[in-house]
């Protein structure tokens, strides 16, 4: 039986999660699949810099997991932009970490991924008393228990 994959924490999901070279017709394309945990571990190591070491920490992944998946995405973003394919990005077995934000005039709560930026007002009442939230039930300590670390949702496939 394979062993379960664990599941490896992003902060983003991309802007954009379709590339193509111009002037290819669709039909013509080879298309190669990278996951939105590649696409992290490239952010973390080549854009982020970090050490395997803290980027596999990032990702609640082993270091040697962590260089498994940088080398595969390295390869793939190679392949499609040697061989002219197209990139999209999808899947992955991942949890979105979310920072959570409630407005203090209508105790309206919402959750916005990392890398967001932080908002200007409250999308229910548009007021602008938003502050992060940090309830008593979820400690504010780092670690396990963390609510800034908490596991949203999955990407599907
Ligand atoms: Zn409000």
């Amino acid at each position: 039986m394979p062993r379960p994959i664990k599941v490896r924490h992003v902060s983003c999901y991309p802007e954009a999660n379709y590339f193509k070279p111009r002037g290819i017709p669709f039909v013509e394309l080879e298309e190669i699949v990278l996951s939105t945990d590649e696409l992290e571990a490239v952010r973390l190591a080549d854009l982020e810099c970090l050490y395997q070491e803290q980027a596999a920490g990032r990702m609640n992944i082993s270091r040697q997991t962590f260089g498994n998946i940088v080398r595969s995405a390295h390869r793939k973003i190679a392949d499609a932009l040697v061989n002219g394919k197209a990139l999209k990005i999808q899947g992955g077995v991942i949890a979105v970490e979310e920072r959570r934000f409630q407005c203090q005039d209508c105790q309206h709560e919402w959750r916005l991924p990392f890398g967001t930026g932080r908002p200007m007002d409250c999308p229910q009442c548009q007021g602008a008393n938003v502050f992060r939230a940090l309830s008593n039930r979820e400690p504010a300590r780092r670690g396990k228990n963390d609510p800034n670390r908490e596991r949203c949702r999955r990407a599907a496939g």
